[in-house]
């Protein structure tokens, strides 16, 4: 490929250099640059494919010549958009390799630089389309993000950097998974320690077949986040604080922030006596204040930060095994959140009969958080408590279900800490145990949410979230921002499978709990089923309801709530509302 295209200079030089455009004063090749410049313009006249190629050689041969890199890694680009501009009329191959050669060698003089960044982009970009296929363009977009470590630091101005990760971010579907993804992550390792590659017509056949060859990537998401519905923070970020859970089958990993930013995830196999590990490239985030190495125990051996050379920090989890991952990102604290499992995640069936071996019953709040409290002084935390330790073993004697309480006794325990604990017991159901709260202390009865597409946008909805996310106060949200922002999030984390089977137990929790209190209490209002942001169901991987059992801002409600009786109807209703669920009800 290069000496082709020196050939082709040597025999074309000549002809762009005398042609009759160029002015007398000595500054021919200008001229070229000049001519070029108005070529590559859509719609502009393009003279023959000779005269053409002659002209982006010269072009290139002057940006050879430069002694700013600035200015060689500006002339290549401009060749390379000739070429490429030639290829569209002619469609033929031999011009857009040229291009992705000369894209390259912009992208390398240009490195940390906009121009090169923006050679990175029309590079990965025409990749693709020489390949024709999407996940080509993905590819090549991820190894060009990667070789841009650099520019990261800066990323919030540079606006071609933005486009790069909005782009990437519209081509998660054609990420890959499994056996490629980890190649992938592989070649993004190498890409990052080295110049941006001078291609050849055998790289980009090679990806071609490669990706025709094997079928469609499956959707996934974790190679590299952006949170494109948050406004990333003006200024660098910190990292505050990580928490951690882990047990033999599985954990998360919570990383606290102070400012929306970038990230991108990568998995490495074991090898040389290293664990298998999960790392986390955090762009503009420091880790100045934490622990260099925290032991952990269980499935996440230890978490281990450094500063990044390019800016940045890397967060890395060693694991006891190779394990199933998937992480996201929480708004508000900005959180990043990596859960890992021994086990897939495997979406119950919407309907007939279901396995149901395993539930988690959560009393919500605990500790210094008591939740909502009644006119009278009723805790929230410890009706749930009750509640809780009423349905367990219930649940065990009639149903035969093992069942894990993520809270024993008046403690704290953190929202995000719950799902991970259900998730490590390999939970089929997840239940949330709650009392409901209004302002006006009028409302009465139960309610159910489930974490879904938030279809349901009403203020109330978003103020229950809000006050369940302890988000209320003078920090809290727009509601509408919320639920904006949790959609998001959920529209990543939640299957069309496993969200249904959440509706379905959310509608029986509800049917049941009305039956089970019909005969004493028959005059039980009932909110039906409503979706909303919670945090606690957010990366629960089995279908997931927050039950408001009653109102305790209400007098009446609050009494009930009071009440051995009552409770354990309530209780009877989620045992009952289990049992449908797993007979196919
Ligand atoms: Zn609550």
């Amino acid at each position: 490929m290069h000496r082709l295209y020196f050939a082709a200079a040597l025999i074309f030089g000549g002809v762009a250099c005398g042609s009759d455009t160029a002015p007398s004063d000595g500054t021919g090749p200008r001229s070229d640059v000049d001519r070029a410049a108005a070529m590559v313009d859509v719609g502009a006249p393009l003279p023959s494919r000779a005269e053409a190629v002659a002209l982006a050689d010269a072009v290139a041969i002057q940006a050879e010549k430069e002694a700013s890199l600035d200015e060689q890694a500006r002339l290549f680009a401009l060749a390379a958009r000739l070429r490429e501009r030639i290829y569209r009329f002619e469609a033929s191959d031999a011009d857009a390799r040229e291009a992705l050669e000369l894209f390259a060698r912009a992208a390398r003089a240009g490195r940390g630089k906009e121009v090169g960044c923006e050679a990175e982009l029309g590079r990965a970009r025409l990749a693709g389309e020489i390949g024709k296929s999407a996940a080509t363009t993905y590819r090549e977009l991820y190894l060009a993000k990667r070789r841009l470590g650099s520019l990261r630091e800066a990323a919030h101005e540079s606006p071609c950097l933005s486009s790069l990760g909005r782009a990437l971010a519209r081509g998660t579907a054609f990420a890959p998974t499994g056996a490629e993804l980890a190649a992938l992550e592989r070649d993004g390792d190498r890409a990052e320690a080295s110049a941006p590659p001078l291609s050849s017509s055998a790289d980009v056949a090679s990806t071609s077949a490669s990706t025709s060859a094997t079928a469609p990537p499956a959707p996934s998401d974790d190679v590299v986040i952006l949170p494109t519905d948050l406004a990333p923070a003006k200024h660098p970020v910190k990292v505050t604080k990580i928490d951690k859970y882990a047990e033999a089958t599985g954990g998360r990993v919570v990383i606290q922030l102070t400012g929306a930013t970038t990230f991108q995830v990568g998995a490495l196999a074991p090898d040389g006596g290293k664990d298998a590990r999960i790392y986390l490239d955090i762009d503009r985030a420091s880790v100045k204040g934490i622990a260099r190495e925290t032991e952990v125990g269980g499935a996440i051996k230890r978490i281990r930060t450094a500063p990044r050379a390019g800016g940045g920090s890397r967060i890395v989890l060693d694991l006891s095994s190779e394990m199933h991952r998937r992480v996201f990102y929480l708004p508000e604290p900005f959180r990043i959140v990596v859960d890992v499992s021994s086990r897939q995640a495997v979406a119950a069936p919407a309907s007939g009969v279901r396995t149901v071996k395993r539930v988690v019953i959560d009393p919500g709040h605990g500790g210094d958080d008591a939740g909502a409290v009644g006119p009278t002084g009723l805790k929230e935390k410890d009706v749930t408590l009750d509640i809780a330790h009423r349905v367990a073993p219930l649940l065990a004697h009639e149903l035969g279900v093992e069942t894990l309480v993520t809270r024993d006794s008046d403690v704290f325990v953190p929202l995000d800490e719950r799902a991970a604990r259900a998730n490590a017991f390999h939970a089929d159901l997840f239940v949330s145990i709650h009392c409901n709260a209004s302002e006006n202390g009028e409302a009465r009865g139960i309610e159910v949410f489930v974490l879904d597409e938030l279809k349901d946008t009403s203020r109330a909805a978003a103020r229950v979230a809000m006050v369940e996310n302890g988000l209320v106060g003078p920090k809290a949200l727009d509601p509408a921002a919320l639920d904006a922002q949790m959609a998001g999030i959920v529209s990543r984390l939640r299957t069309g499978e496993t969200a249904a089977s959440s509706r379905k137990l959310g509608e029986l929790v509800s049917r049941a709990t009305l039956a089970s209190l019909s005969e004493k209490y028959p005059n039980t209002a009932d909110h039906g089923l409503k979706s909303a942001g919670f945090y606690v169901l957010a990366g629960a991987e089995m279908p997931a309801v927050l039950f408001e059992t009653s109102f305790i801002s209400n007098p009446d409600d609050e009494a009930r709530l009071a009440k051995a009786d009552y409770r354990q109807k309530l209780a009877d209703g989620v045992v009952n509302a289990v049992r449908a669920y797993r007979d196919g009800k």
